[in-house]
């Protein structure tokens, strides 16, 4: 499926240790709503299907709600929201970003108490607004998929922590590799997992998630790694993203990331995921090389 991304913001109410934007609690930017629409109506009979908003927190912008509208004025079909969740723990906020077009929303939850999502946030209650956002929406029959960045923290709970997604009713499970960027970069020996450490956990995350038949997608691993669970990966190829960042306009982010972010190491040449595979994210494959990653014959 083809989809636009839109980039509102830097600014978030939390301040996650490894956020790969590195959002700051600061000054809220003014989203340049000209731009957006501009970019909304240039692209509204080409194909693209849906739109994916994010930031930063895109639901603390003022004009979030009305960016919403527009989108849903162009006549899109789906719009997904990538949030902390947060703002949703206020039902009618929750509400109105319905009416005015939210169909999913992707909600940040990396731990399954409060100490370890918040200390992951930097932000005390993130756990529980969050917790709240997402009852919320499901209580709105929106769909909801929760998205778990694998850090050192957080692999031994990584089964708890989906099976508490679920138990909250969510409809599918994402669970991220570290993109190694932003504050990620800043906090890599702290946060980053060994890739062999993090697969076992990885591992029985996808099974408890299949146990209970809930949708589940693995973001930022390589097939190497991941074995038979490389199924589960999400297909770039079948989702094409493109993305508004700030003033700037990126027509393929899925070439972005693998060709400016992530390498290969020369005996991937013979691998046979080649041509399909993204690559090693370049920060991690500059700390550790590439002997976790064995070639796929
Ligand atoms: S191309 Fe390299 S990183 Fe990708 S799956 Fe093959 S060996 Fe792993």
């Amino acid at each position: 499926m083809k989809s636009l991304s839109v980039h509102l913001t830097d600014t978030c109410n939390n301040s996650c240790i490894f956020c790969v934007v590195g959002s700051h609690t600061g000054t809220p930017e003014k989203v340049n709503k000209k731009m957006v629409y501009e970019f909304l109506a240039a692209n509204k009979d080409k194909g693209y299907e849906a739109v994916n908003i994010h930031g930063g927190e895109p639901t603390i912008v003022p004009e979030f709600l009305d960016i919403l509208a527009m989108i849903k004025e162009n006549g899109y079909k789906a719009i997904s929201v990538q949030t902390n969740g947060r703002t949703l723990r206020d039902i009618e906020f929750a509400k109105k970003a319905v009416e005015n077009g939210a169909s999913l929303f992707v909600v940040s939850l990396h731990g399954n108490t409060p100490e370890l999502h918040d200390y992951f946030t930097s932000v005390p209650n993130s756990f529980e607004e969050a917790v709240e956002g997402i009852k919320n929406a499901v209580k709105l029959g929106i769909k909801v998929r929760t998205n778990t960045c694998v850090c050192q923290q957080n692999l031994e709970q990584l089964v708890d922590i989906v099976n508490y997604s679920m138990d909250l009713g969510v409809s599918h499970v994402n669970i991220s590799n570290l993109h190694t960027a932003g504050n990620c970069l800043k906090n890599f020996g702290l946060v980053v997992p060994r890739i062999q450490d993090a697969i076992p956990y990885v591992e029985k995350a996808v099974e408890a998630c299949v146990r209970r038949n809930v949708k589940v997608t693995l973001e930022g691993y390589t097939s190497c790694v991941l074995g038979d669970k490389s199924r589960y990966m999400i297909d770039w190829e079948e989702n094409k993203f493109k993305l508004l960042y700030k003033s700037f306009i990126m027509n393929d982010y899925s070439e972005f990331m693998s060709t400016q972010t992530r390498t290969k190491s020369s005996s991937c040449k013979t691998c046979k995921e080649f041509e399909m595979c993204s690559g090693v994210y370049n920060e991690y494959a500059a700390a550790y090389g590439f002997e976790e990653f064995k070639e796929i014959v």
